[in-house]
């Protein structure tokens, strides 16, 4: 694609990137068959290609963002499908997510969606915030019935969000996990040593799948930490494109892990949620002009691995025959789009016993996506609906996944038990077996 970006502007990184991404698209059009808004609505403004020529169209005339170039950012999911199509190697990732701080940075978004984008970068990176808001929507959602009943629509209201915000929210909540700080010893033969990311959302909703992964590797030998001063990772505020925010985030994390490797050590940096698993991995490229940190976050995002990957490589204990059980596996887009890994997780399954099943159009979204299921219900609902019902069509016995996100999506609209692929790893070698809902 011709750009025509000044000199001026190309001085500026951020725009030398984007000049870079947008020379390598052809504009073929083939990444819209996989996008999920596209398949949804049909709009080529809501595909790839359509956000693309609107971002290009935005960066090279130095525009404040427009409320049609909202509207599309605004639905895209970031679930990058379209990566994974694209023939030429288009980095869409990094061209919406500049796209998402210039609108945040310069376009005013009405007082209800200010206010409510404010409350969920301020809730959500938080577990004691986290939790209570939780309390909250439970007490709460009694008086949901009484708010008025919007029509669907792909340009949600601020009730629409509220209802979609407190339907979210699990009956009960499990007690905390292990504090920050804790380490947890090798059993046997020391065989190495990890740092776990204790998470955000997934730590108030699902301590149990940190628990899992602690049991399964203490097992095996490797001993785990929960460093102490580790945040958020950023993930949730740089999708809302408040990119200052997930900066922090980004440093402070690199600092606290940094500093644990170059204490105790560290050969790994573990994430069992694969949306904060993408995030981590691409810090070396969000802190590249940072000369403080760049060398430093670098070494993070080669350390990081999502848990898979990292026990595939242990070589796991022969496994409890698992034979009868049928396990629908869900890719999260983060793990499949985002970080390509795809097979891994369902060869695990399978030398464990469990009879694997894809599910049928498994590049596509289940609506989840950070806080799309709240900022865009109607697309988020339609997705999960064609989720499940392909999930369905399998008639398995469990649903598992490796995204805490997605986990509480899909569990929202079917009974069969959803459940992370360490907690059944963990469980096929020797641990407990899995609580079966998203949120005990
Ligand atoms: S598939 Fe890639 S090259 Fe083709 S239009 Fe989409 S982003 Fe551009
Ligand atoms: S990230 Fe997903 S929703 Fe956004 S343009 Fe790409 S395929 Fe479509």
């Amino acid at each position: 694609m011709k750009t025509e970006f000044s000199l001026a502007q190309l001085a500026d990184p951020d725009i030398a990137e984007a000049d870079k991404i947008l020379r390598a698209c052809v504009h073929c059009g083939f990444c819209t068959a996989t996008c999920p808004t596209y398949v949804l609505l049909g709009d080529e403004l809501d595909s790839p290609r359509g956000r693309i020529y609107l971002i290009k169209e935005m960066l090279e005339k130095d525009q404040t963002p427009t409320a049609e170039v909202v509207k599309h950012v605004d639905r895209c999911l970031s679930c990058l499908a379209c990566m994974t199509t694209c023939p030429s190697g288009v980095n869409y990732m990094h061209l919406v997510d500049q796209a998402r701080v210039r609108i945040e940075q310069r376009y005013r978004r009405p007082l209800t969606e200010r206010l409510l984008r404010q409350v969920l970068a301020f809730v959500l990176p938080d577990p004691r915030r986290f939790r209570a808001s939780m309390w909250l929507a439970r007490l709460a959602r009694p008086l949901a019935v009484f708010l008025p009943t919007p029509r669907p629509s792909a340009t949600p209201g601020l009730i629409q969000r509220l209802k979609a915000m407190l339907a979210l929210a699990p009956n009960r909540l499990p007690p905390p996990g292990p504090l920050p700080g804790s380490v947890f010893a090798a059993l046997g033969k020391k065989r190495g040593r990890v740092a776990l990311l204790q998470g955000c959302a997934q730590q108030v909703l699902a301590p149990r799948i940190n628990q899992a992964a602690i049991s399964l590797l203490t097992r095996h030998g490797i001993e785990v930490v929960l460093v102490r001063d580790e945040q958020c990772c950023g993930a949730l505020t740089h999708h809302l494109g408040n990119d200052r925010d997930a900066l922090e985030r980004a440093r402070a994390n690199v600092a606290a892990w940094c500093a644990e490797a170059a204490g105790e050590g560290l050969d790994a940096i573990l994430v069992t949620a694969s949306g904060c698993g993408t995030v981590i991995k691409d810090y070396g490229y969000l802190l590249r002009e940072d000369q403080a940190f760049a060398a430093d976050a670098a070494k993070v995002s080669a350390l990081a691995k999502d848990i898979t990957e990292y026990v595939a490589a242990l070589g796991l204990e022969p496994a409890a025959r698992q034979d009868s059980i049928v396990v629908a596996y869900h890719s999260a887009c983060s793990l499949q789009h985002g970080q390509k890994i795809t097979g891994l997780p369902k060869e695990l399954l399978s030398k464990n016993g469990f009879v694997v099943k894809d599910v049928p159009e498994s590049h596509l979204c289940c609506g989840s996506a950070g806080t799309y299921n709240i900022l865009q219900p109607e697309l988020a609902g339609r997705l999960r609906d064609r989720k499940v019902a392909n999930i369905a069509s399998l008639k398995p016995d469990m649903i598992a996944t490796g995204n805490i996100g997605c986990m509480v999506q899909i569990a929202s609209g079917t009974s069969v038990p959803v459940v992370h692929t360490i907690e059944l790893l963990d469980w096929a070698t020797g641990g407990s077996r899995p609580a079966l809902n998203a949120s005990s």
